[in-house]
Formats: structure tokens, sequence, C-alpha cells
């Protein structure tokens, strides 16, 4: 059988581009007539190029002959007592990937994967035990986004339909945290955030969305220099290259000295900060020099910290420190003037917390309910 192409694979310059190869240069395919193609996939969600009724028939037919608009599939969905939930997503080889909407007190989060499994191989991430399967493409990744935001519609949450979608969108923020290291799929990604930036693509603010990444120092330097808008946010999680280079190996390629130098030059917009992410792993990285250096090496840039007291749950022998010890962390962080959040893990009790996606473990609960159902 023939494979179509996913429409969903490009940002408006790539479709532009497979359009041209596929179809030719004989049609009417004007910045206009691109921009109406995106408002119907993206605004109206219309997944029939006959629906699409305000462009020419010789062109929906010859799109329609070359290309689809597929989604990944929701198999499987489990929700947390704190309100977030769990999407286990089958892709079209039959690989499956997870996602997590996140409920904060103020807002919604939409955490989505990267990548099936994942290379880098963080001692402490329950992903990295999966290896890298293989890099989702840029409608695997979108994907995540659309078919969430049209289960939660589906559902009509919170009062939320589809009717109103600028009014009432099921979440605010994404960030690139889920399976995978999203930069290790760097060309994907940046389309990815390409779309969501697009006002007629998913209209989502550079503000709002968090490319998060170990640090691959080449494709920090290309994700800046891209036209992609979205934060950085830096999974630091050690204060010294011998404590990095055993939890994180990525480390012992990019160490840490060249990897904050090259946060240094990060071209940040004005005002802006680089999020640094710290996993307080007990006894590992959380030591009172570790408190007294994280300031020191962070020096000229702008920083946010975000520290994260580690998941107990994952079974891989790290452990979180006391809550008490955590607040101290904060604290200390704050007095030397450092911008300074703690994060308390969601979704623990589904898996959905940071560092705990790997869809084996959805995909027993799934078997284990439909037993029960049975
Ligand atoms: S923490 Fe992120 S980069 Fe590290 S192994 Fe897990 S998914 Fe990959």
């Amino acid at each position: 059988m023939e494979t179509k192409f996913n429409l969903l694979d490009y940002d408006q310059d790539g479709l532009k581009e497979v359009i041209k190869s596929v179809i030719g240069d004989s049609l009417d395919l004007t910045p206009y007539r691109l921009r109406q193609i995106f408002q119907w996939v993206y605004r109206r969600r219309v997944k029939d190029f006959s629906s699409m009724t305000d462009i020419s028939k010789k062109l929906r037919e010859a799109l329609a002959e070359s290309f689809e608009i597929t989604l990944p599939e929701i198999i499987f969905s489990q929700n947390s007592v704190d309100g977030s939930r769990k999407y286990l997503l089958k892709l079209k080889d039959g690989s499956e990937v997870e996602s997590v909407l996140i409920c904060q007190p103020t807002r919604f989060t939409l955490c989505v994967s990267s990548q099936v499994g994942c290379a880098i191989g963080c001692k402490f991430c329950r992903t990295a035990q999966m290896g890298l399967k293989r890099n989702l493409k840029v409608s695997e990744i979108i994907g995540q986004v659309m078919a969430v935001q049209e289960d939660v519609w589906s559902r009509g949450e919170r009062g939320i339909t589809f009717d109103d979608p600028e009014a009432q969108a099921p979440f605010q923020n994404i960030v690139f945290m889920g399976m995978g290291e999203p930069l290790h799929n760097k060309d994907s990604v940046i389309s990815t955030v390409k779309i969501l930036n697009d006002e007629h693509g998913l209209n989502f603010s550079g503000r709002k969305i968090t490319v998060s990444t170990s640090g691959l120092i080449p494709a920090i330097k290309e994700f800046g220099e891209s036209s992609a808008r979205a934060n950085l946010a830096i999974s630091l999680n050690a204060t010294t290259d011998e404590v990095r280079t055993e939890i994180m190996p990525i480390n012992k390629r990019w160490p840490l000295e060249d990897l904050l130098e090259t946060l240094r030059q990060f071209p940040l917009k004005a005002g802006r900060r680089i999020t640094f992410e710290y996993v307080l792993l007990a006894g590992v990285n959380d030591t009172d020099e570790d408190m007294k250096r994280l300031p020191v090496l962070l020096r000229g840039i702008p920083a946010k910290i975000n520290l994260i007291p580690y998941n107990s749950n994952s079974g891989l022998g790290y452990y979180p420190p006391e809550a008490e010890r955590v607040q101290i962390w904060q604290k200390t962080l704050l007095s030397k003037g450092m911008n300074s959040t703690i994060r308390w893990s969601k979704g623990m009790d589904i898996s959905a917390a940071c560092g705990q996606l790997a869809t084996e473990s959805m995909r027993a609960k799934k078997k284990l309910e439909q037993a029960l159902a049975a």
C-alpha cells in the first residue's frame, strides 16, 4: 500500500517545500493559501481535505492524493488523585509514548515525549532503562498536543469545549520533558515548536513552551540560533563533574564548564531566564558543598532554579532528601539572590512524575484494568 505524507510533519516552510516536490509548481500555493491550510488543520481541526471549502477543488484533490492528517491514538489514560492525567498513545508503527497533563493550582501543563525511549542513560531515570528505540516525527509530537486537546474537549471537563478553543484552552503550557532527550531529536523538536508558535498553527507563545535538555552543547547552540521560540531548561543535577558524570554519563562528553560557558553565550531575550532543573538525590548531590557551589557555578547566567525532590517510587535506588532539607536548599539559594522554586512531583500515584515515564508500566496497568473488567 502506498503511504501518504502526514501533513502534520511540516511547519509552513516545510509544507511549501514538500507540496512543491510532490505535486509540482502548477498549483496556486501562495503564503495565503498555506496559511489557509494551516488554519483548517490546526484551528478548525479538519482531517479531511474535501472539507477545506475555501481552497480550490484542484488543490484539495491533489492534497488528498498524496497527504493525510493523522494523530497518534490515545489508547489508555489514567487519572491521578492530584488532577493530573497520564496518556498512553499509540503511533502508526505500533510504538507507544506517554504524555502527561499536569494539574497545577493556577494552570494546566502538557508534558510531551520527543523520542521512544532515550539514549542518554541518566542513572535516576526510568525512561533510560528502555534505551533509544527511535526519534519521534513532528506529527507524533505535535500530535500528542492535538490528541490531548481533543480528548479534553470531548470530555467537556472544566466546561472546556472545542466551540471556543481560543477562550478555553485545555492547557496553557507545554514542556518537552517526557520520554526522550528533546535536543537529540533537534530538527523535529524545532519544527514542532515552530508549529506551536505559528498564529495559524497552535498559537502558543514562546513564553509558554519549555524545551529541556541534558546538555547537548552543539544542539543547544543550533536551537538558540533557530527561529523557534521557547524557553530553555537544563537538567543540571550536580555541581561537580565527578557526580554529574556518575549520574548523567553525557557529562563526560560535554562537561559542566563547557556547558555553562555555552549557556553564558545563549541568545536570551531581555527579561528571560534559563531554567536549571536540579533533581535532589539524598546523599548524592544534596550536600552543603553542593548548595554553596551552585550559585557560584551559575554566575553570569540569568537563571531560575527548579529544585525537584526525587521521586522515591522509581525503584532505581535513589531517594529524595527529607522535606526539611529541600526547604533549606531553597532558603539558601534565595538568600544568595537566586530565583528558586521547589517542584514537588505531580502524578506520583500514576508514575507520571519526573523521570518515571516508561510505557511498560502503563501497559501493565492497562492489562490489569482489562482483566478486572472482564
Ligand atoms: S532524564 Fe531525560 S535525558 Fe536523561 S535518560 Fe531520562 S529522558 Fe533521557
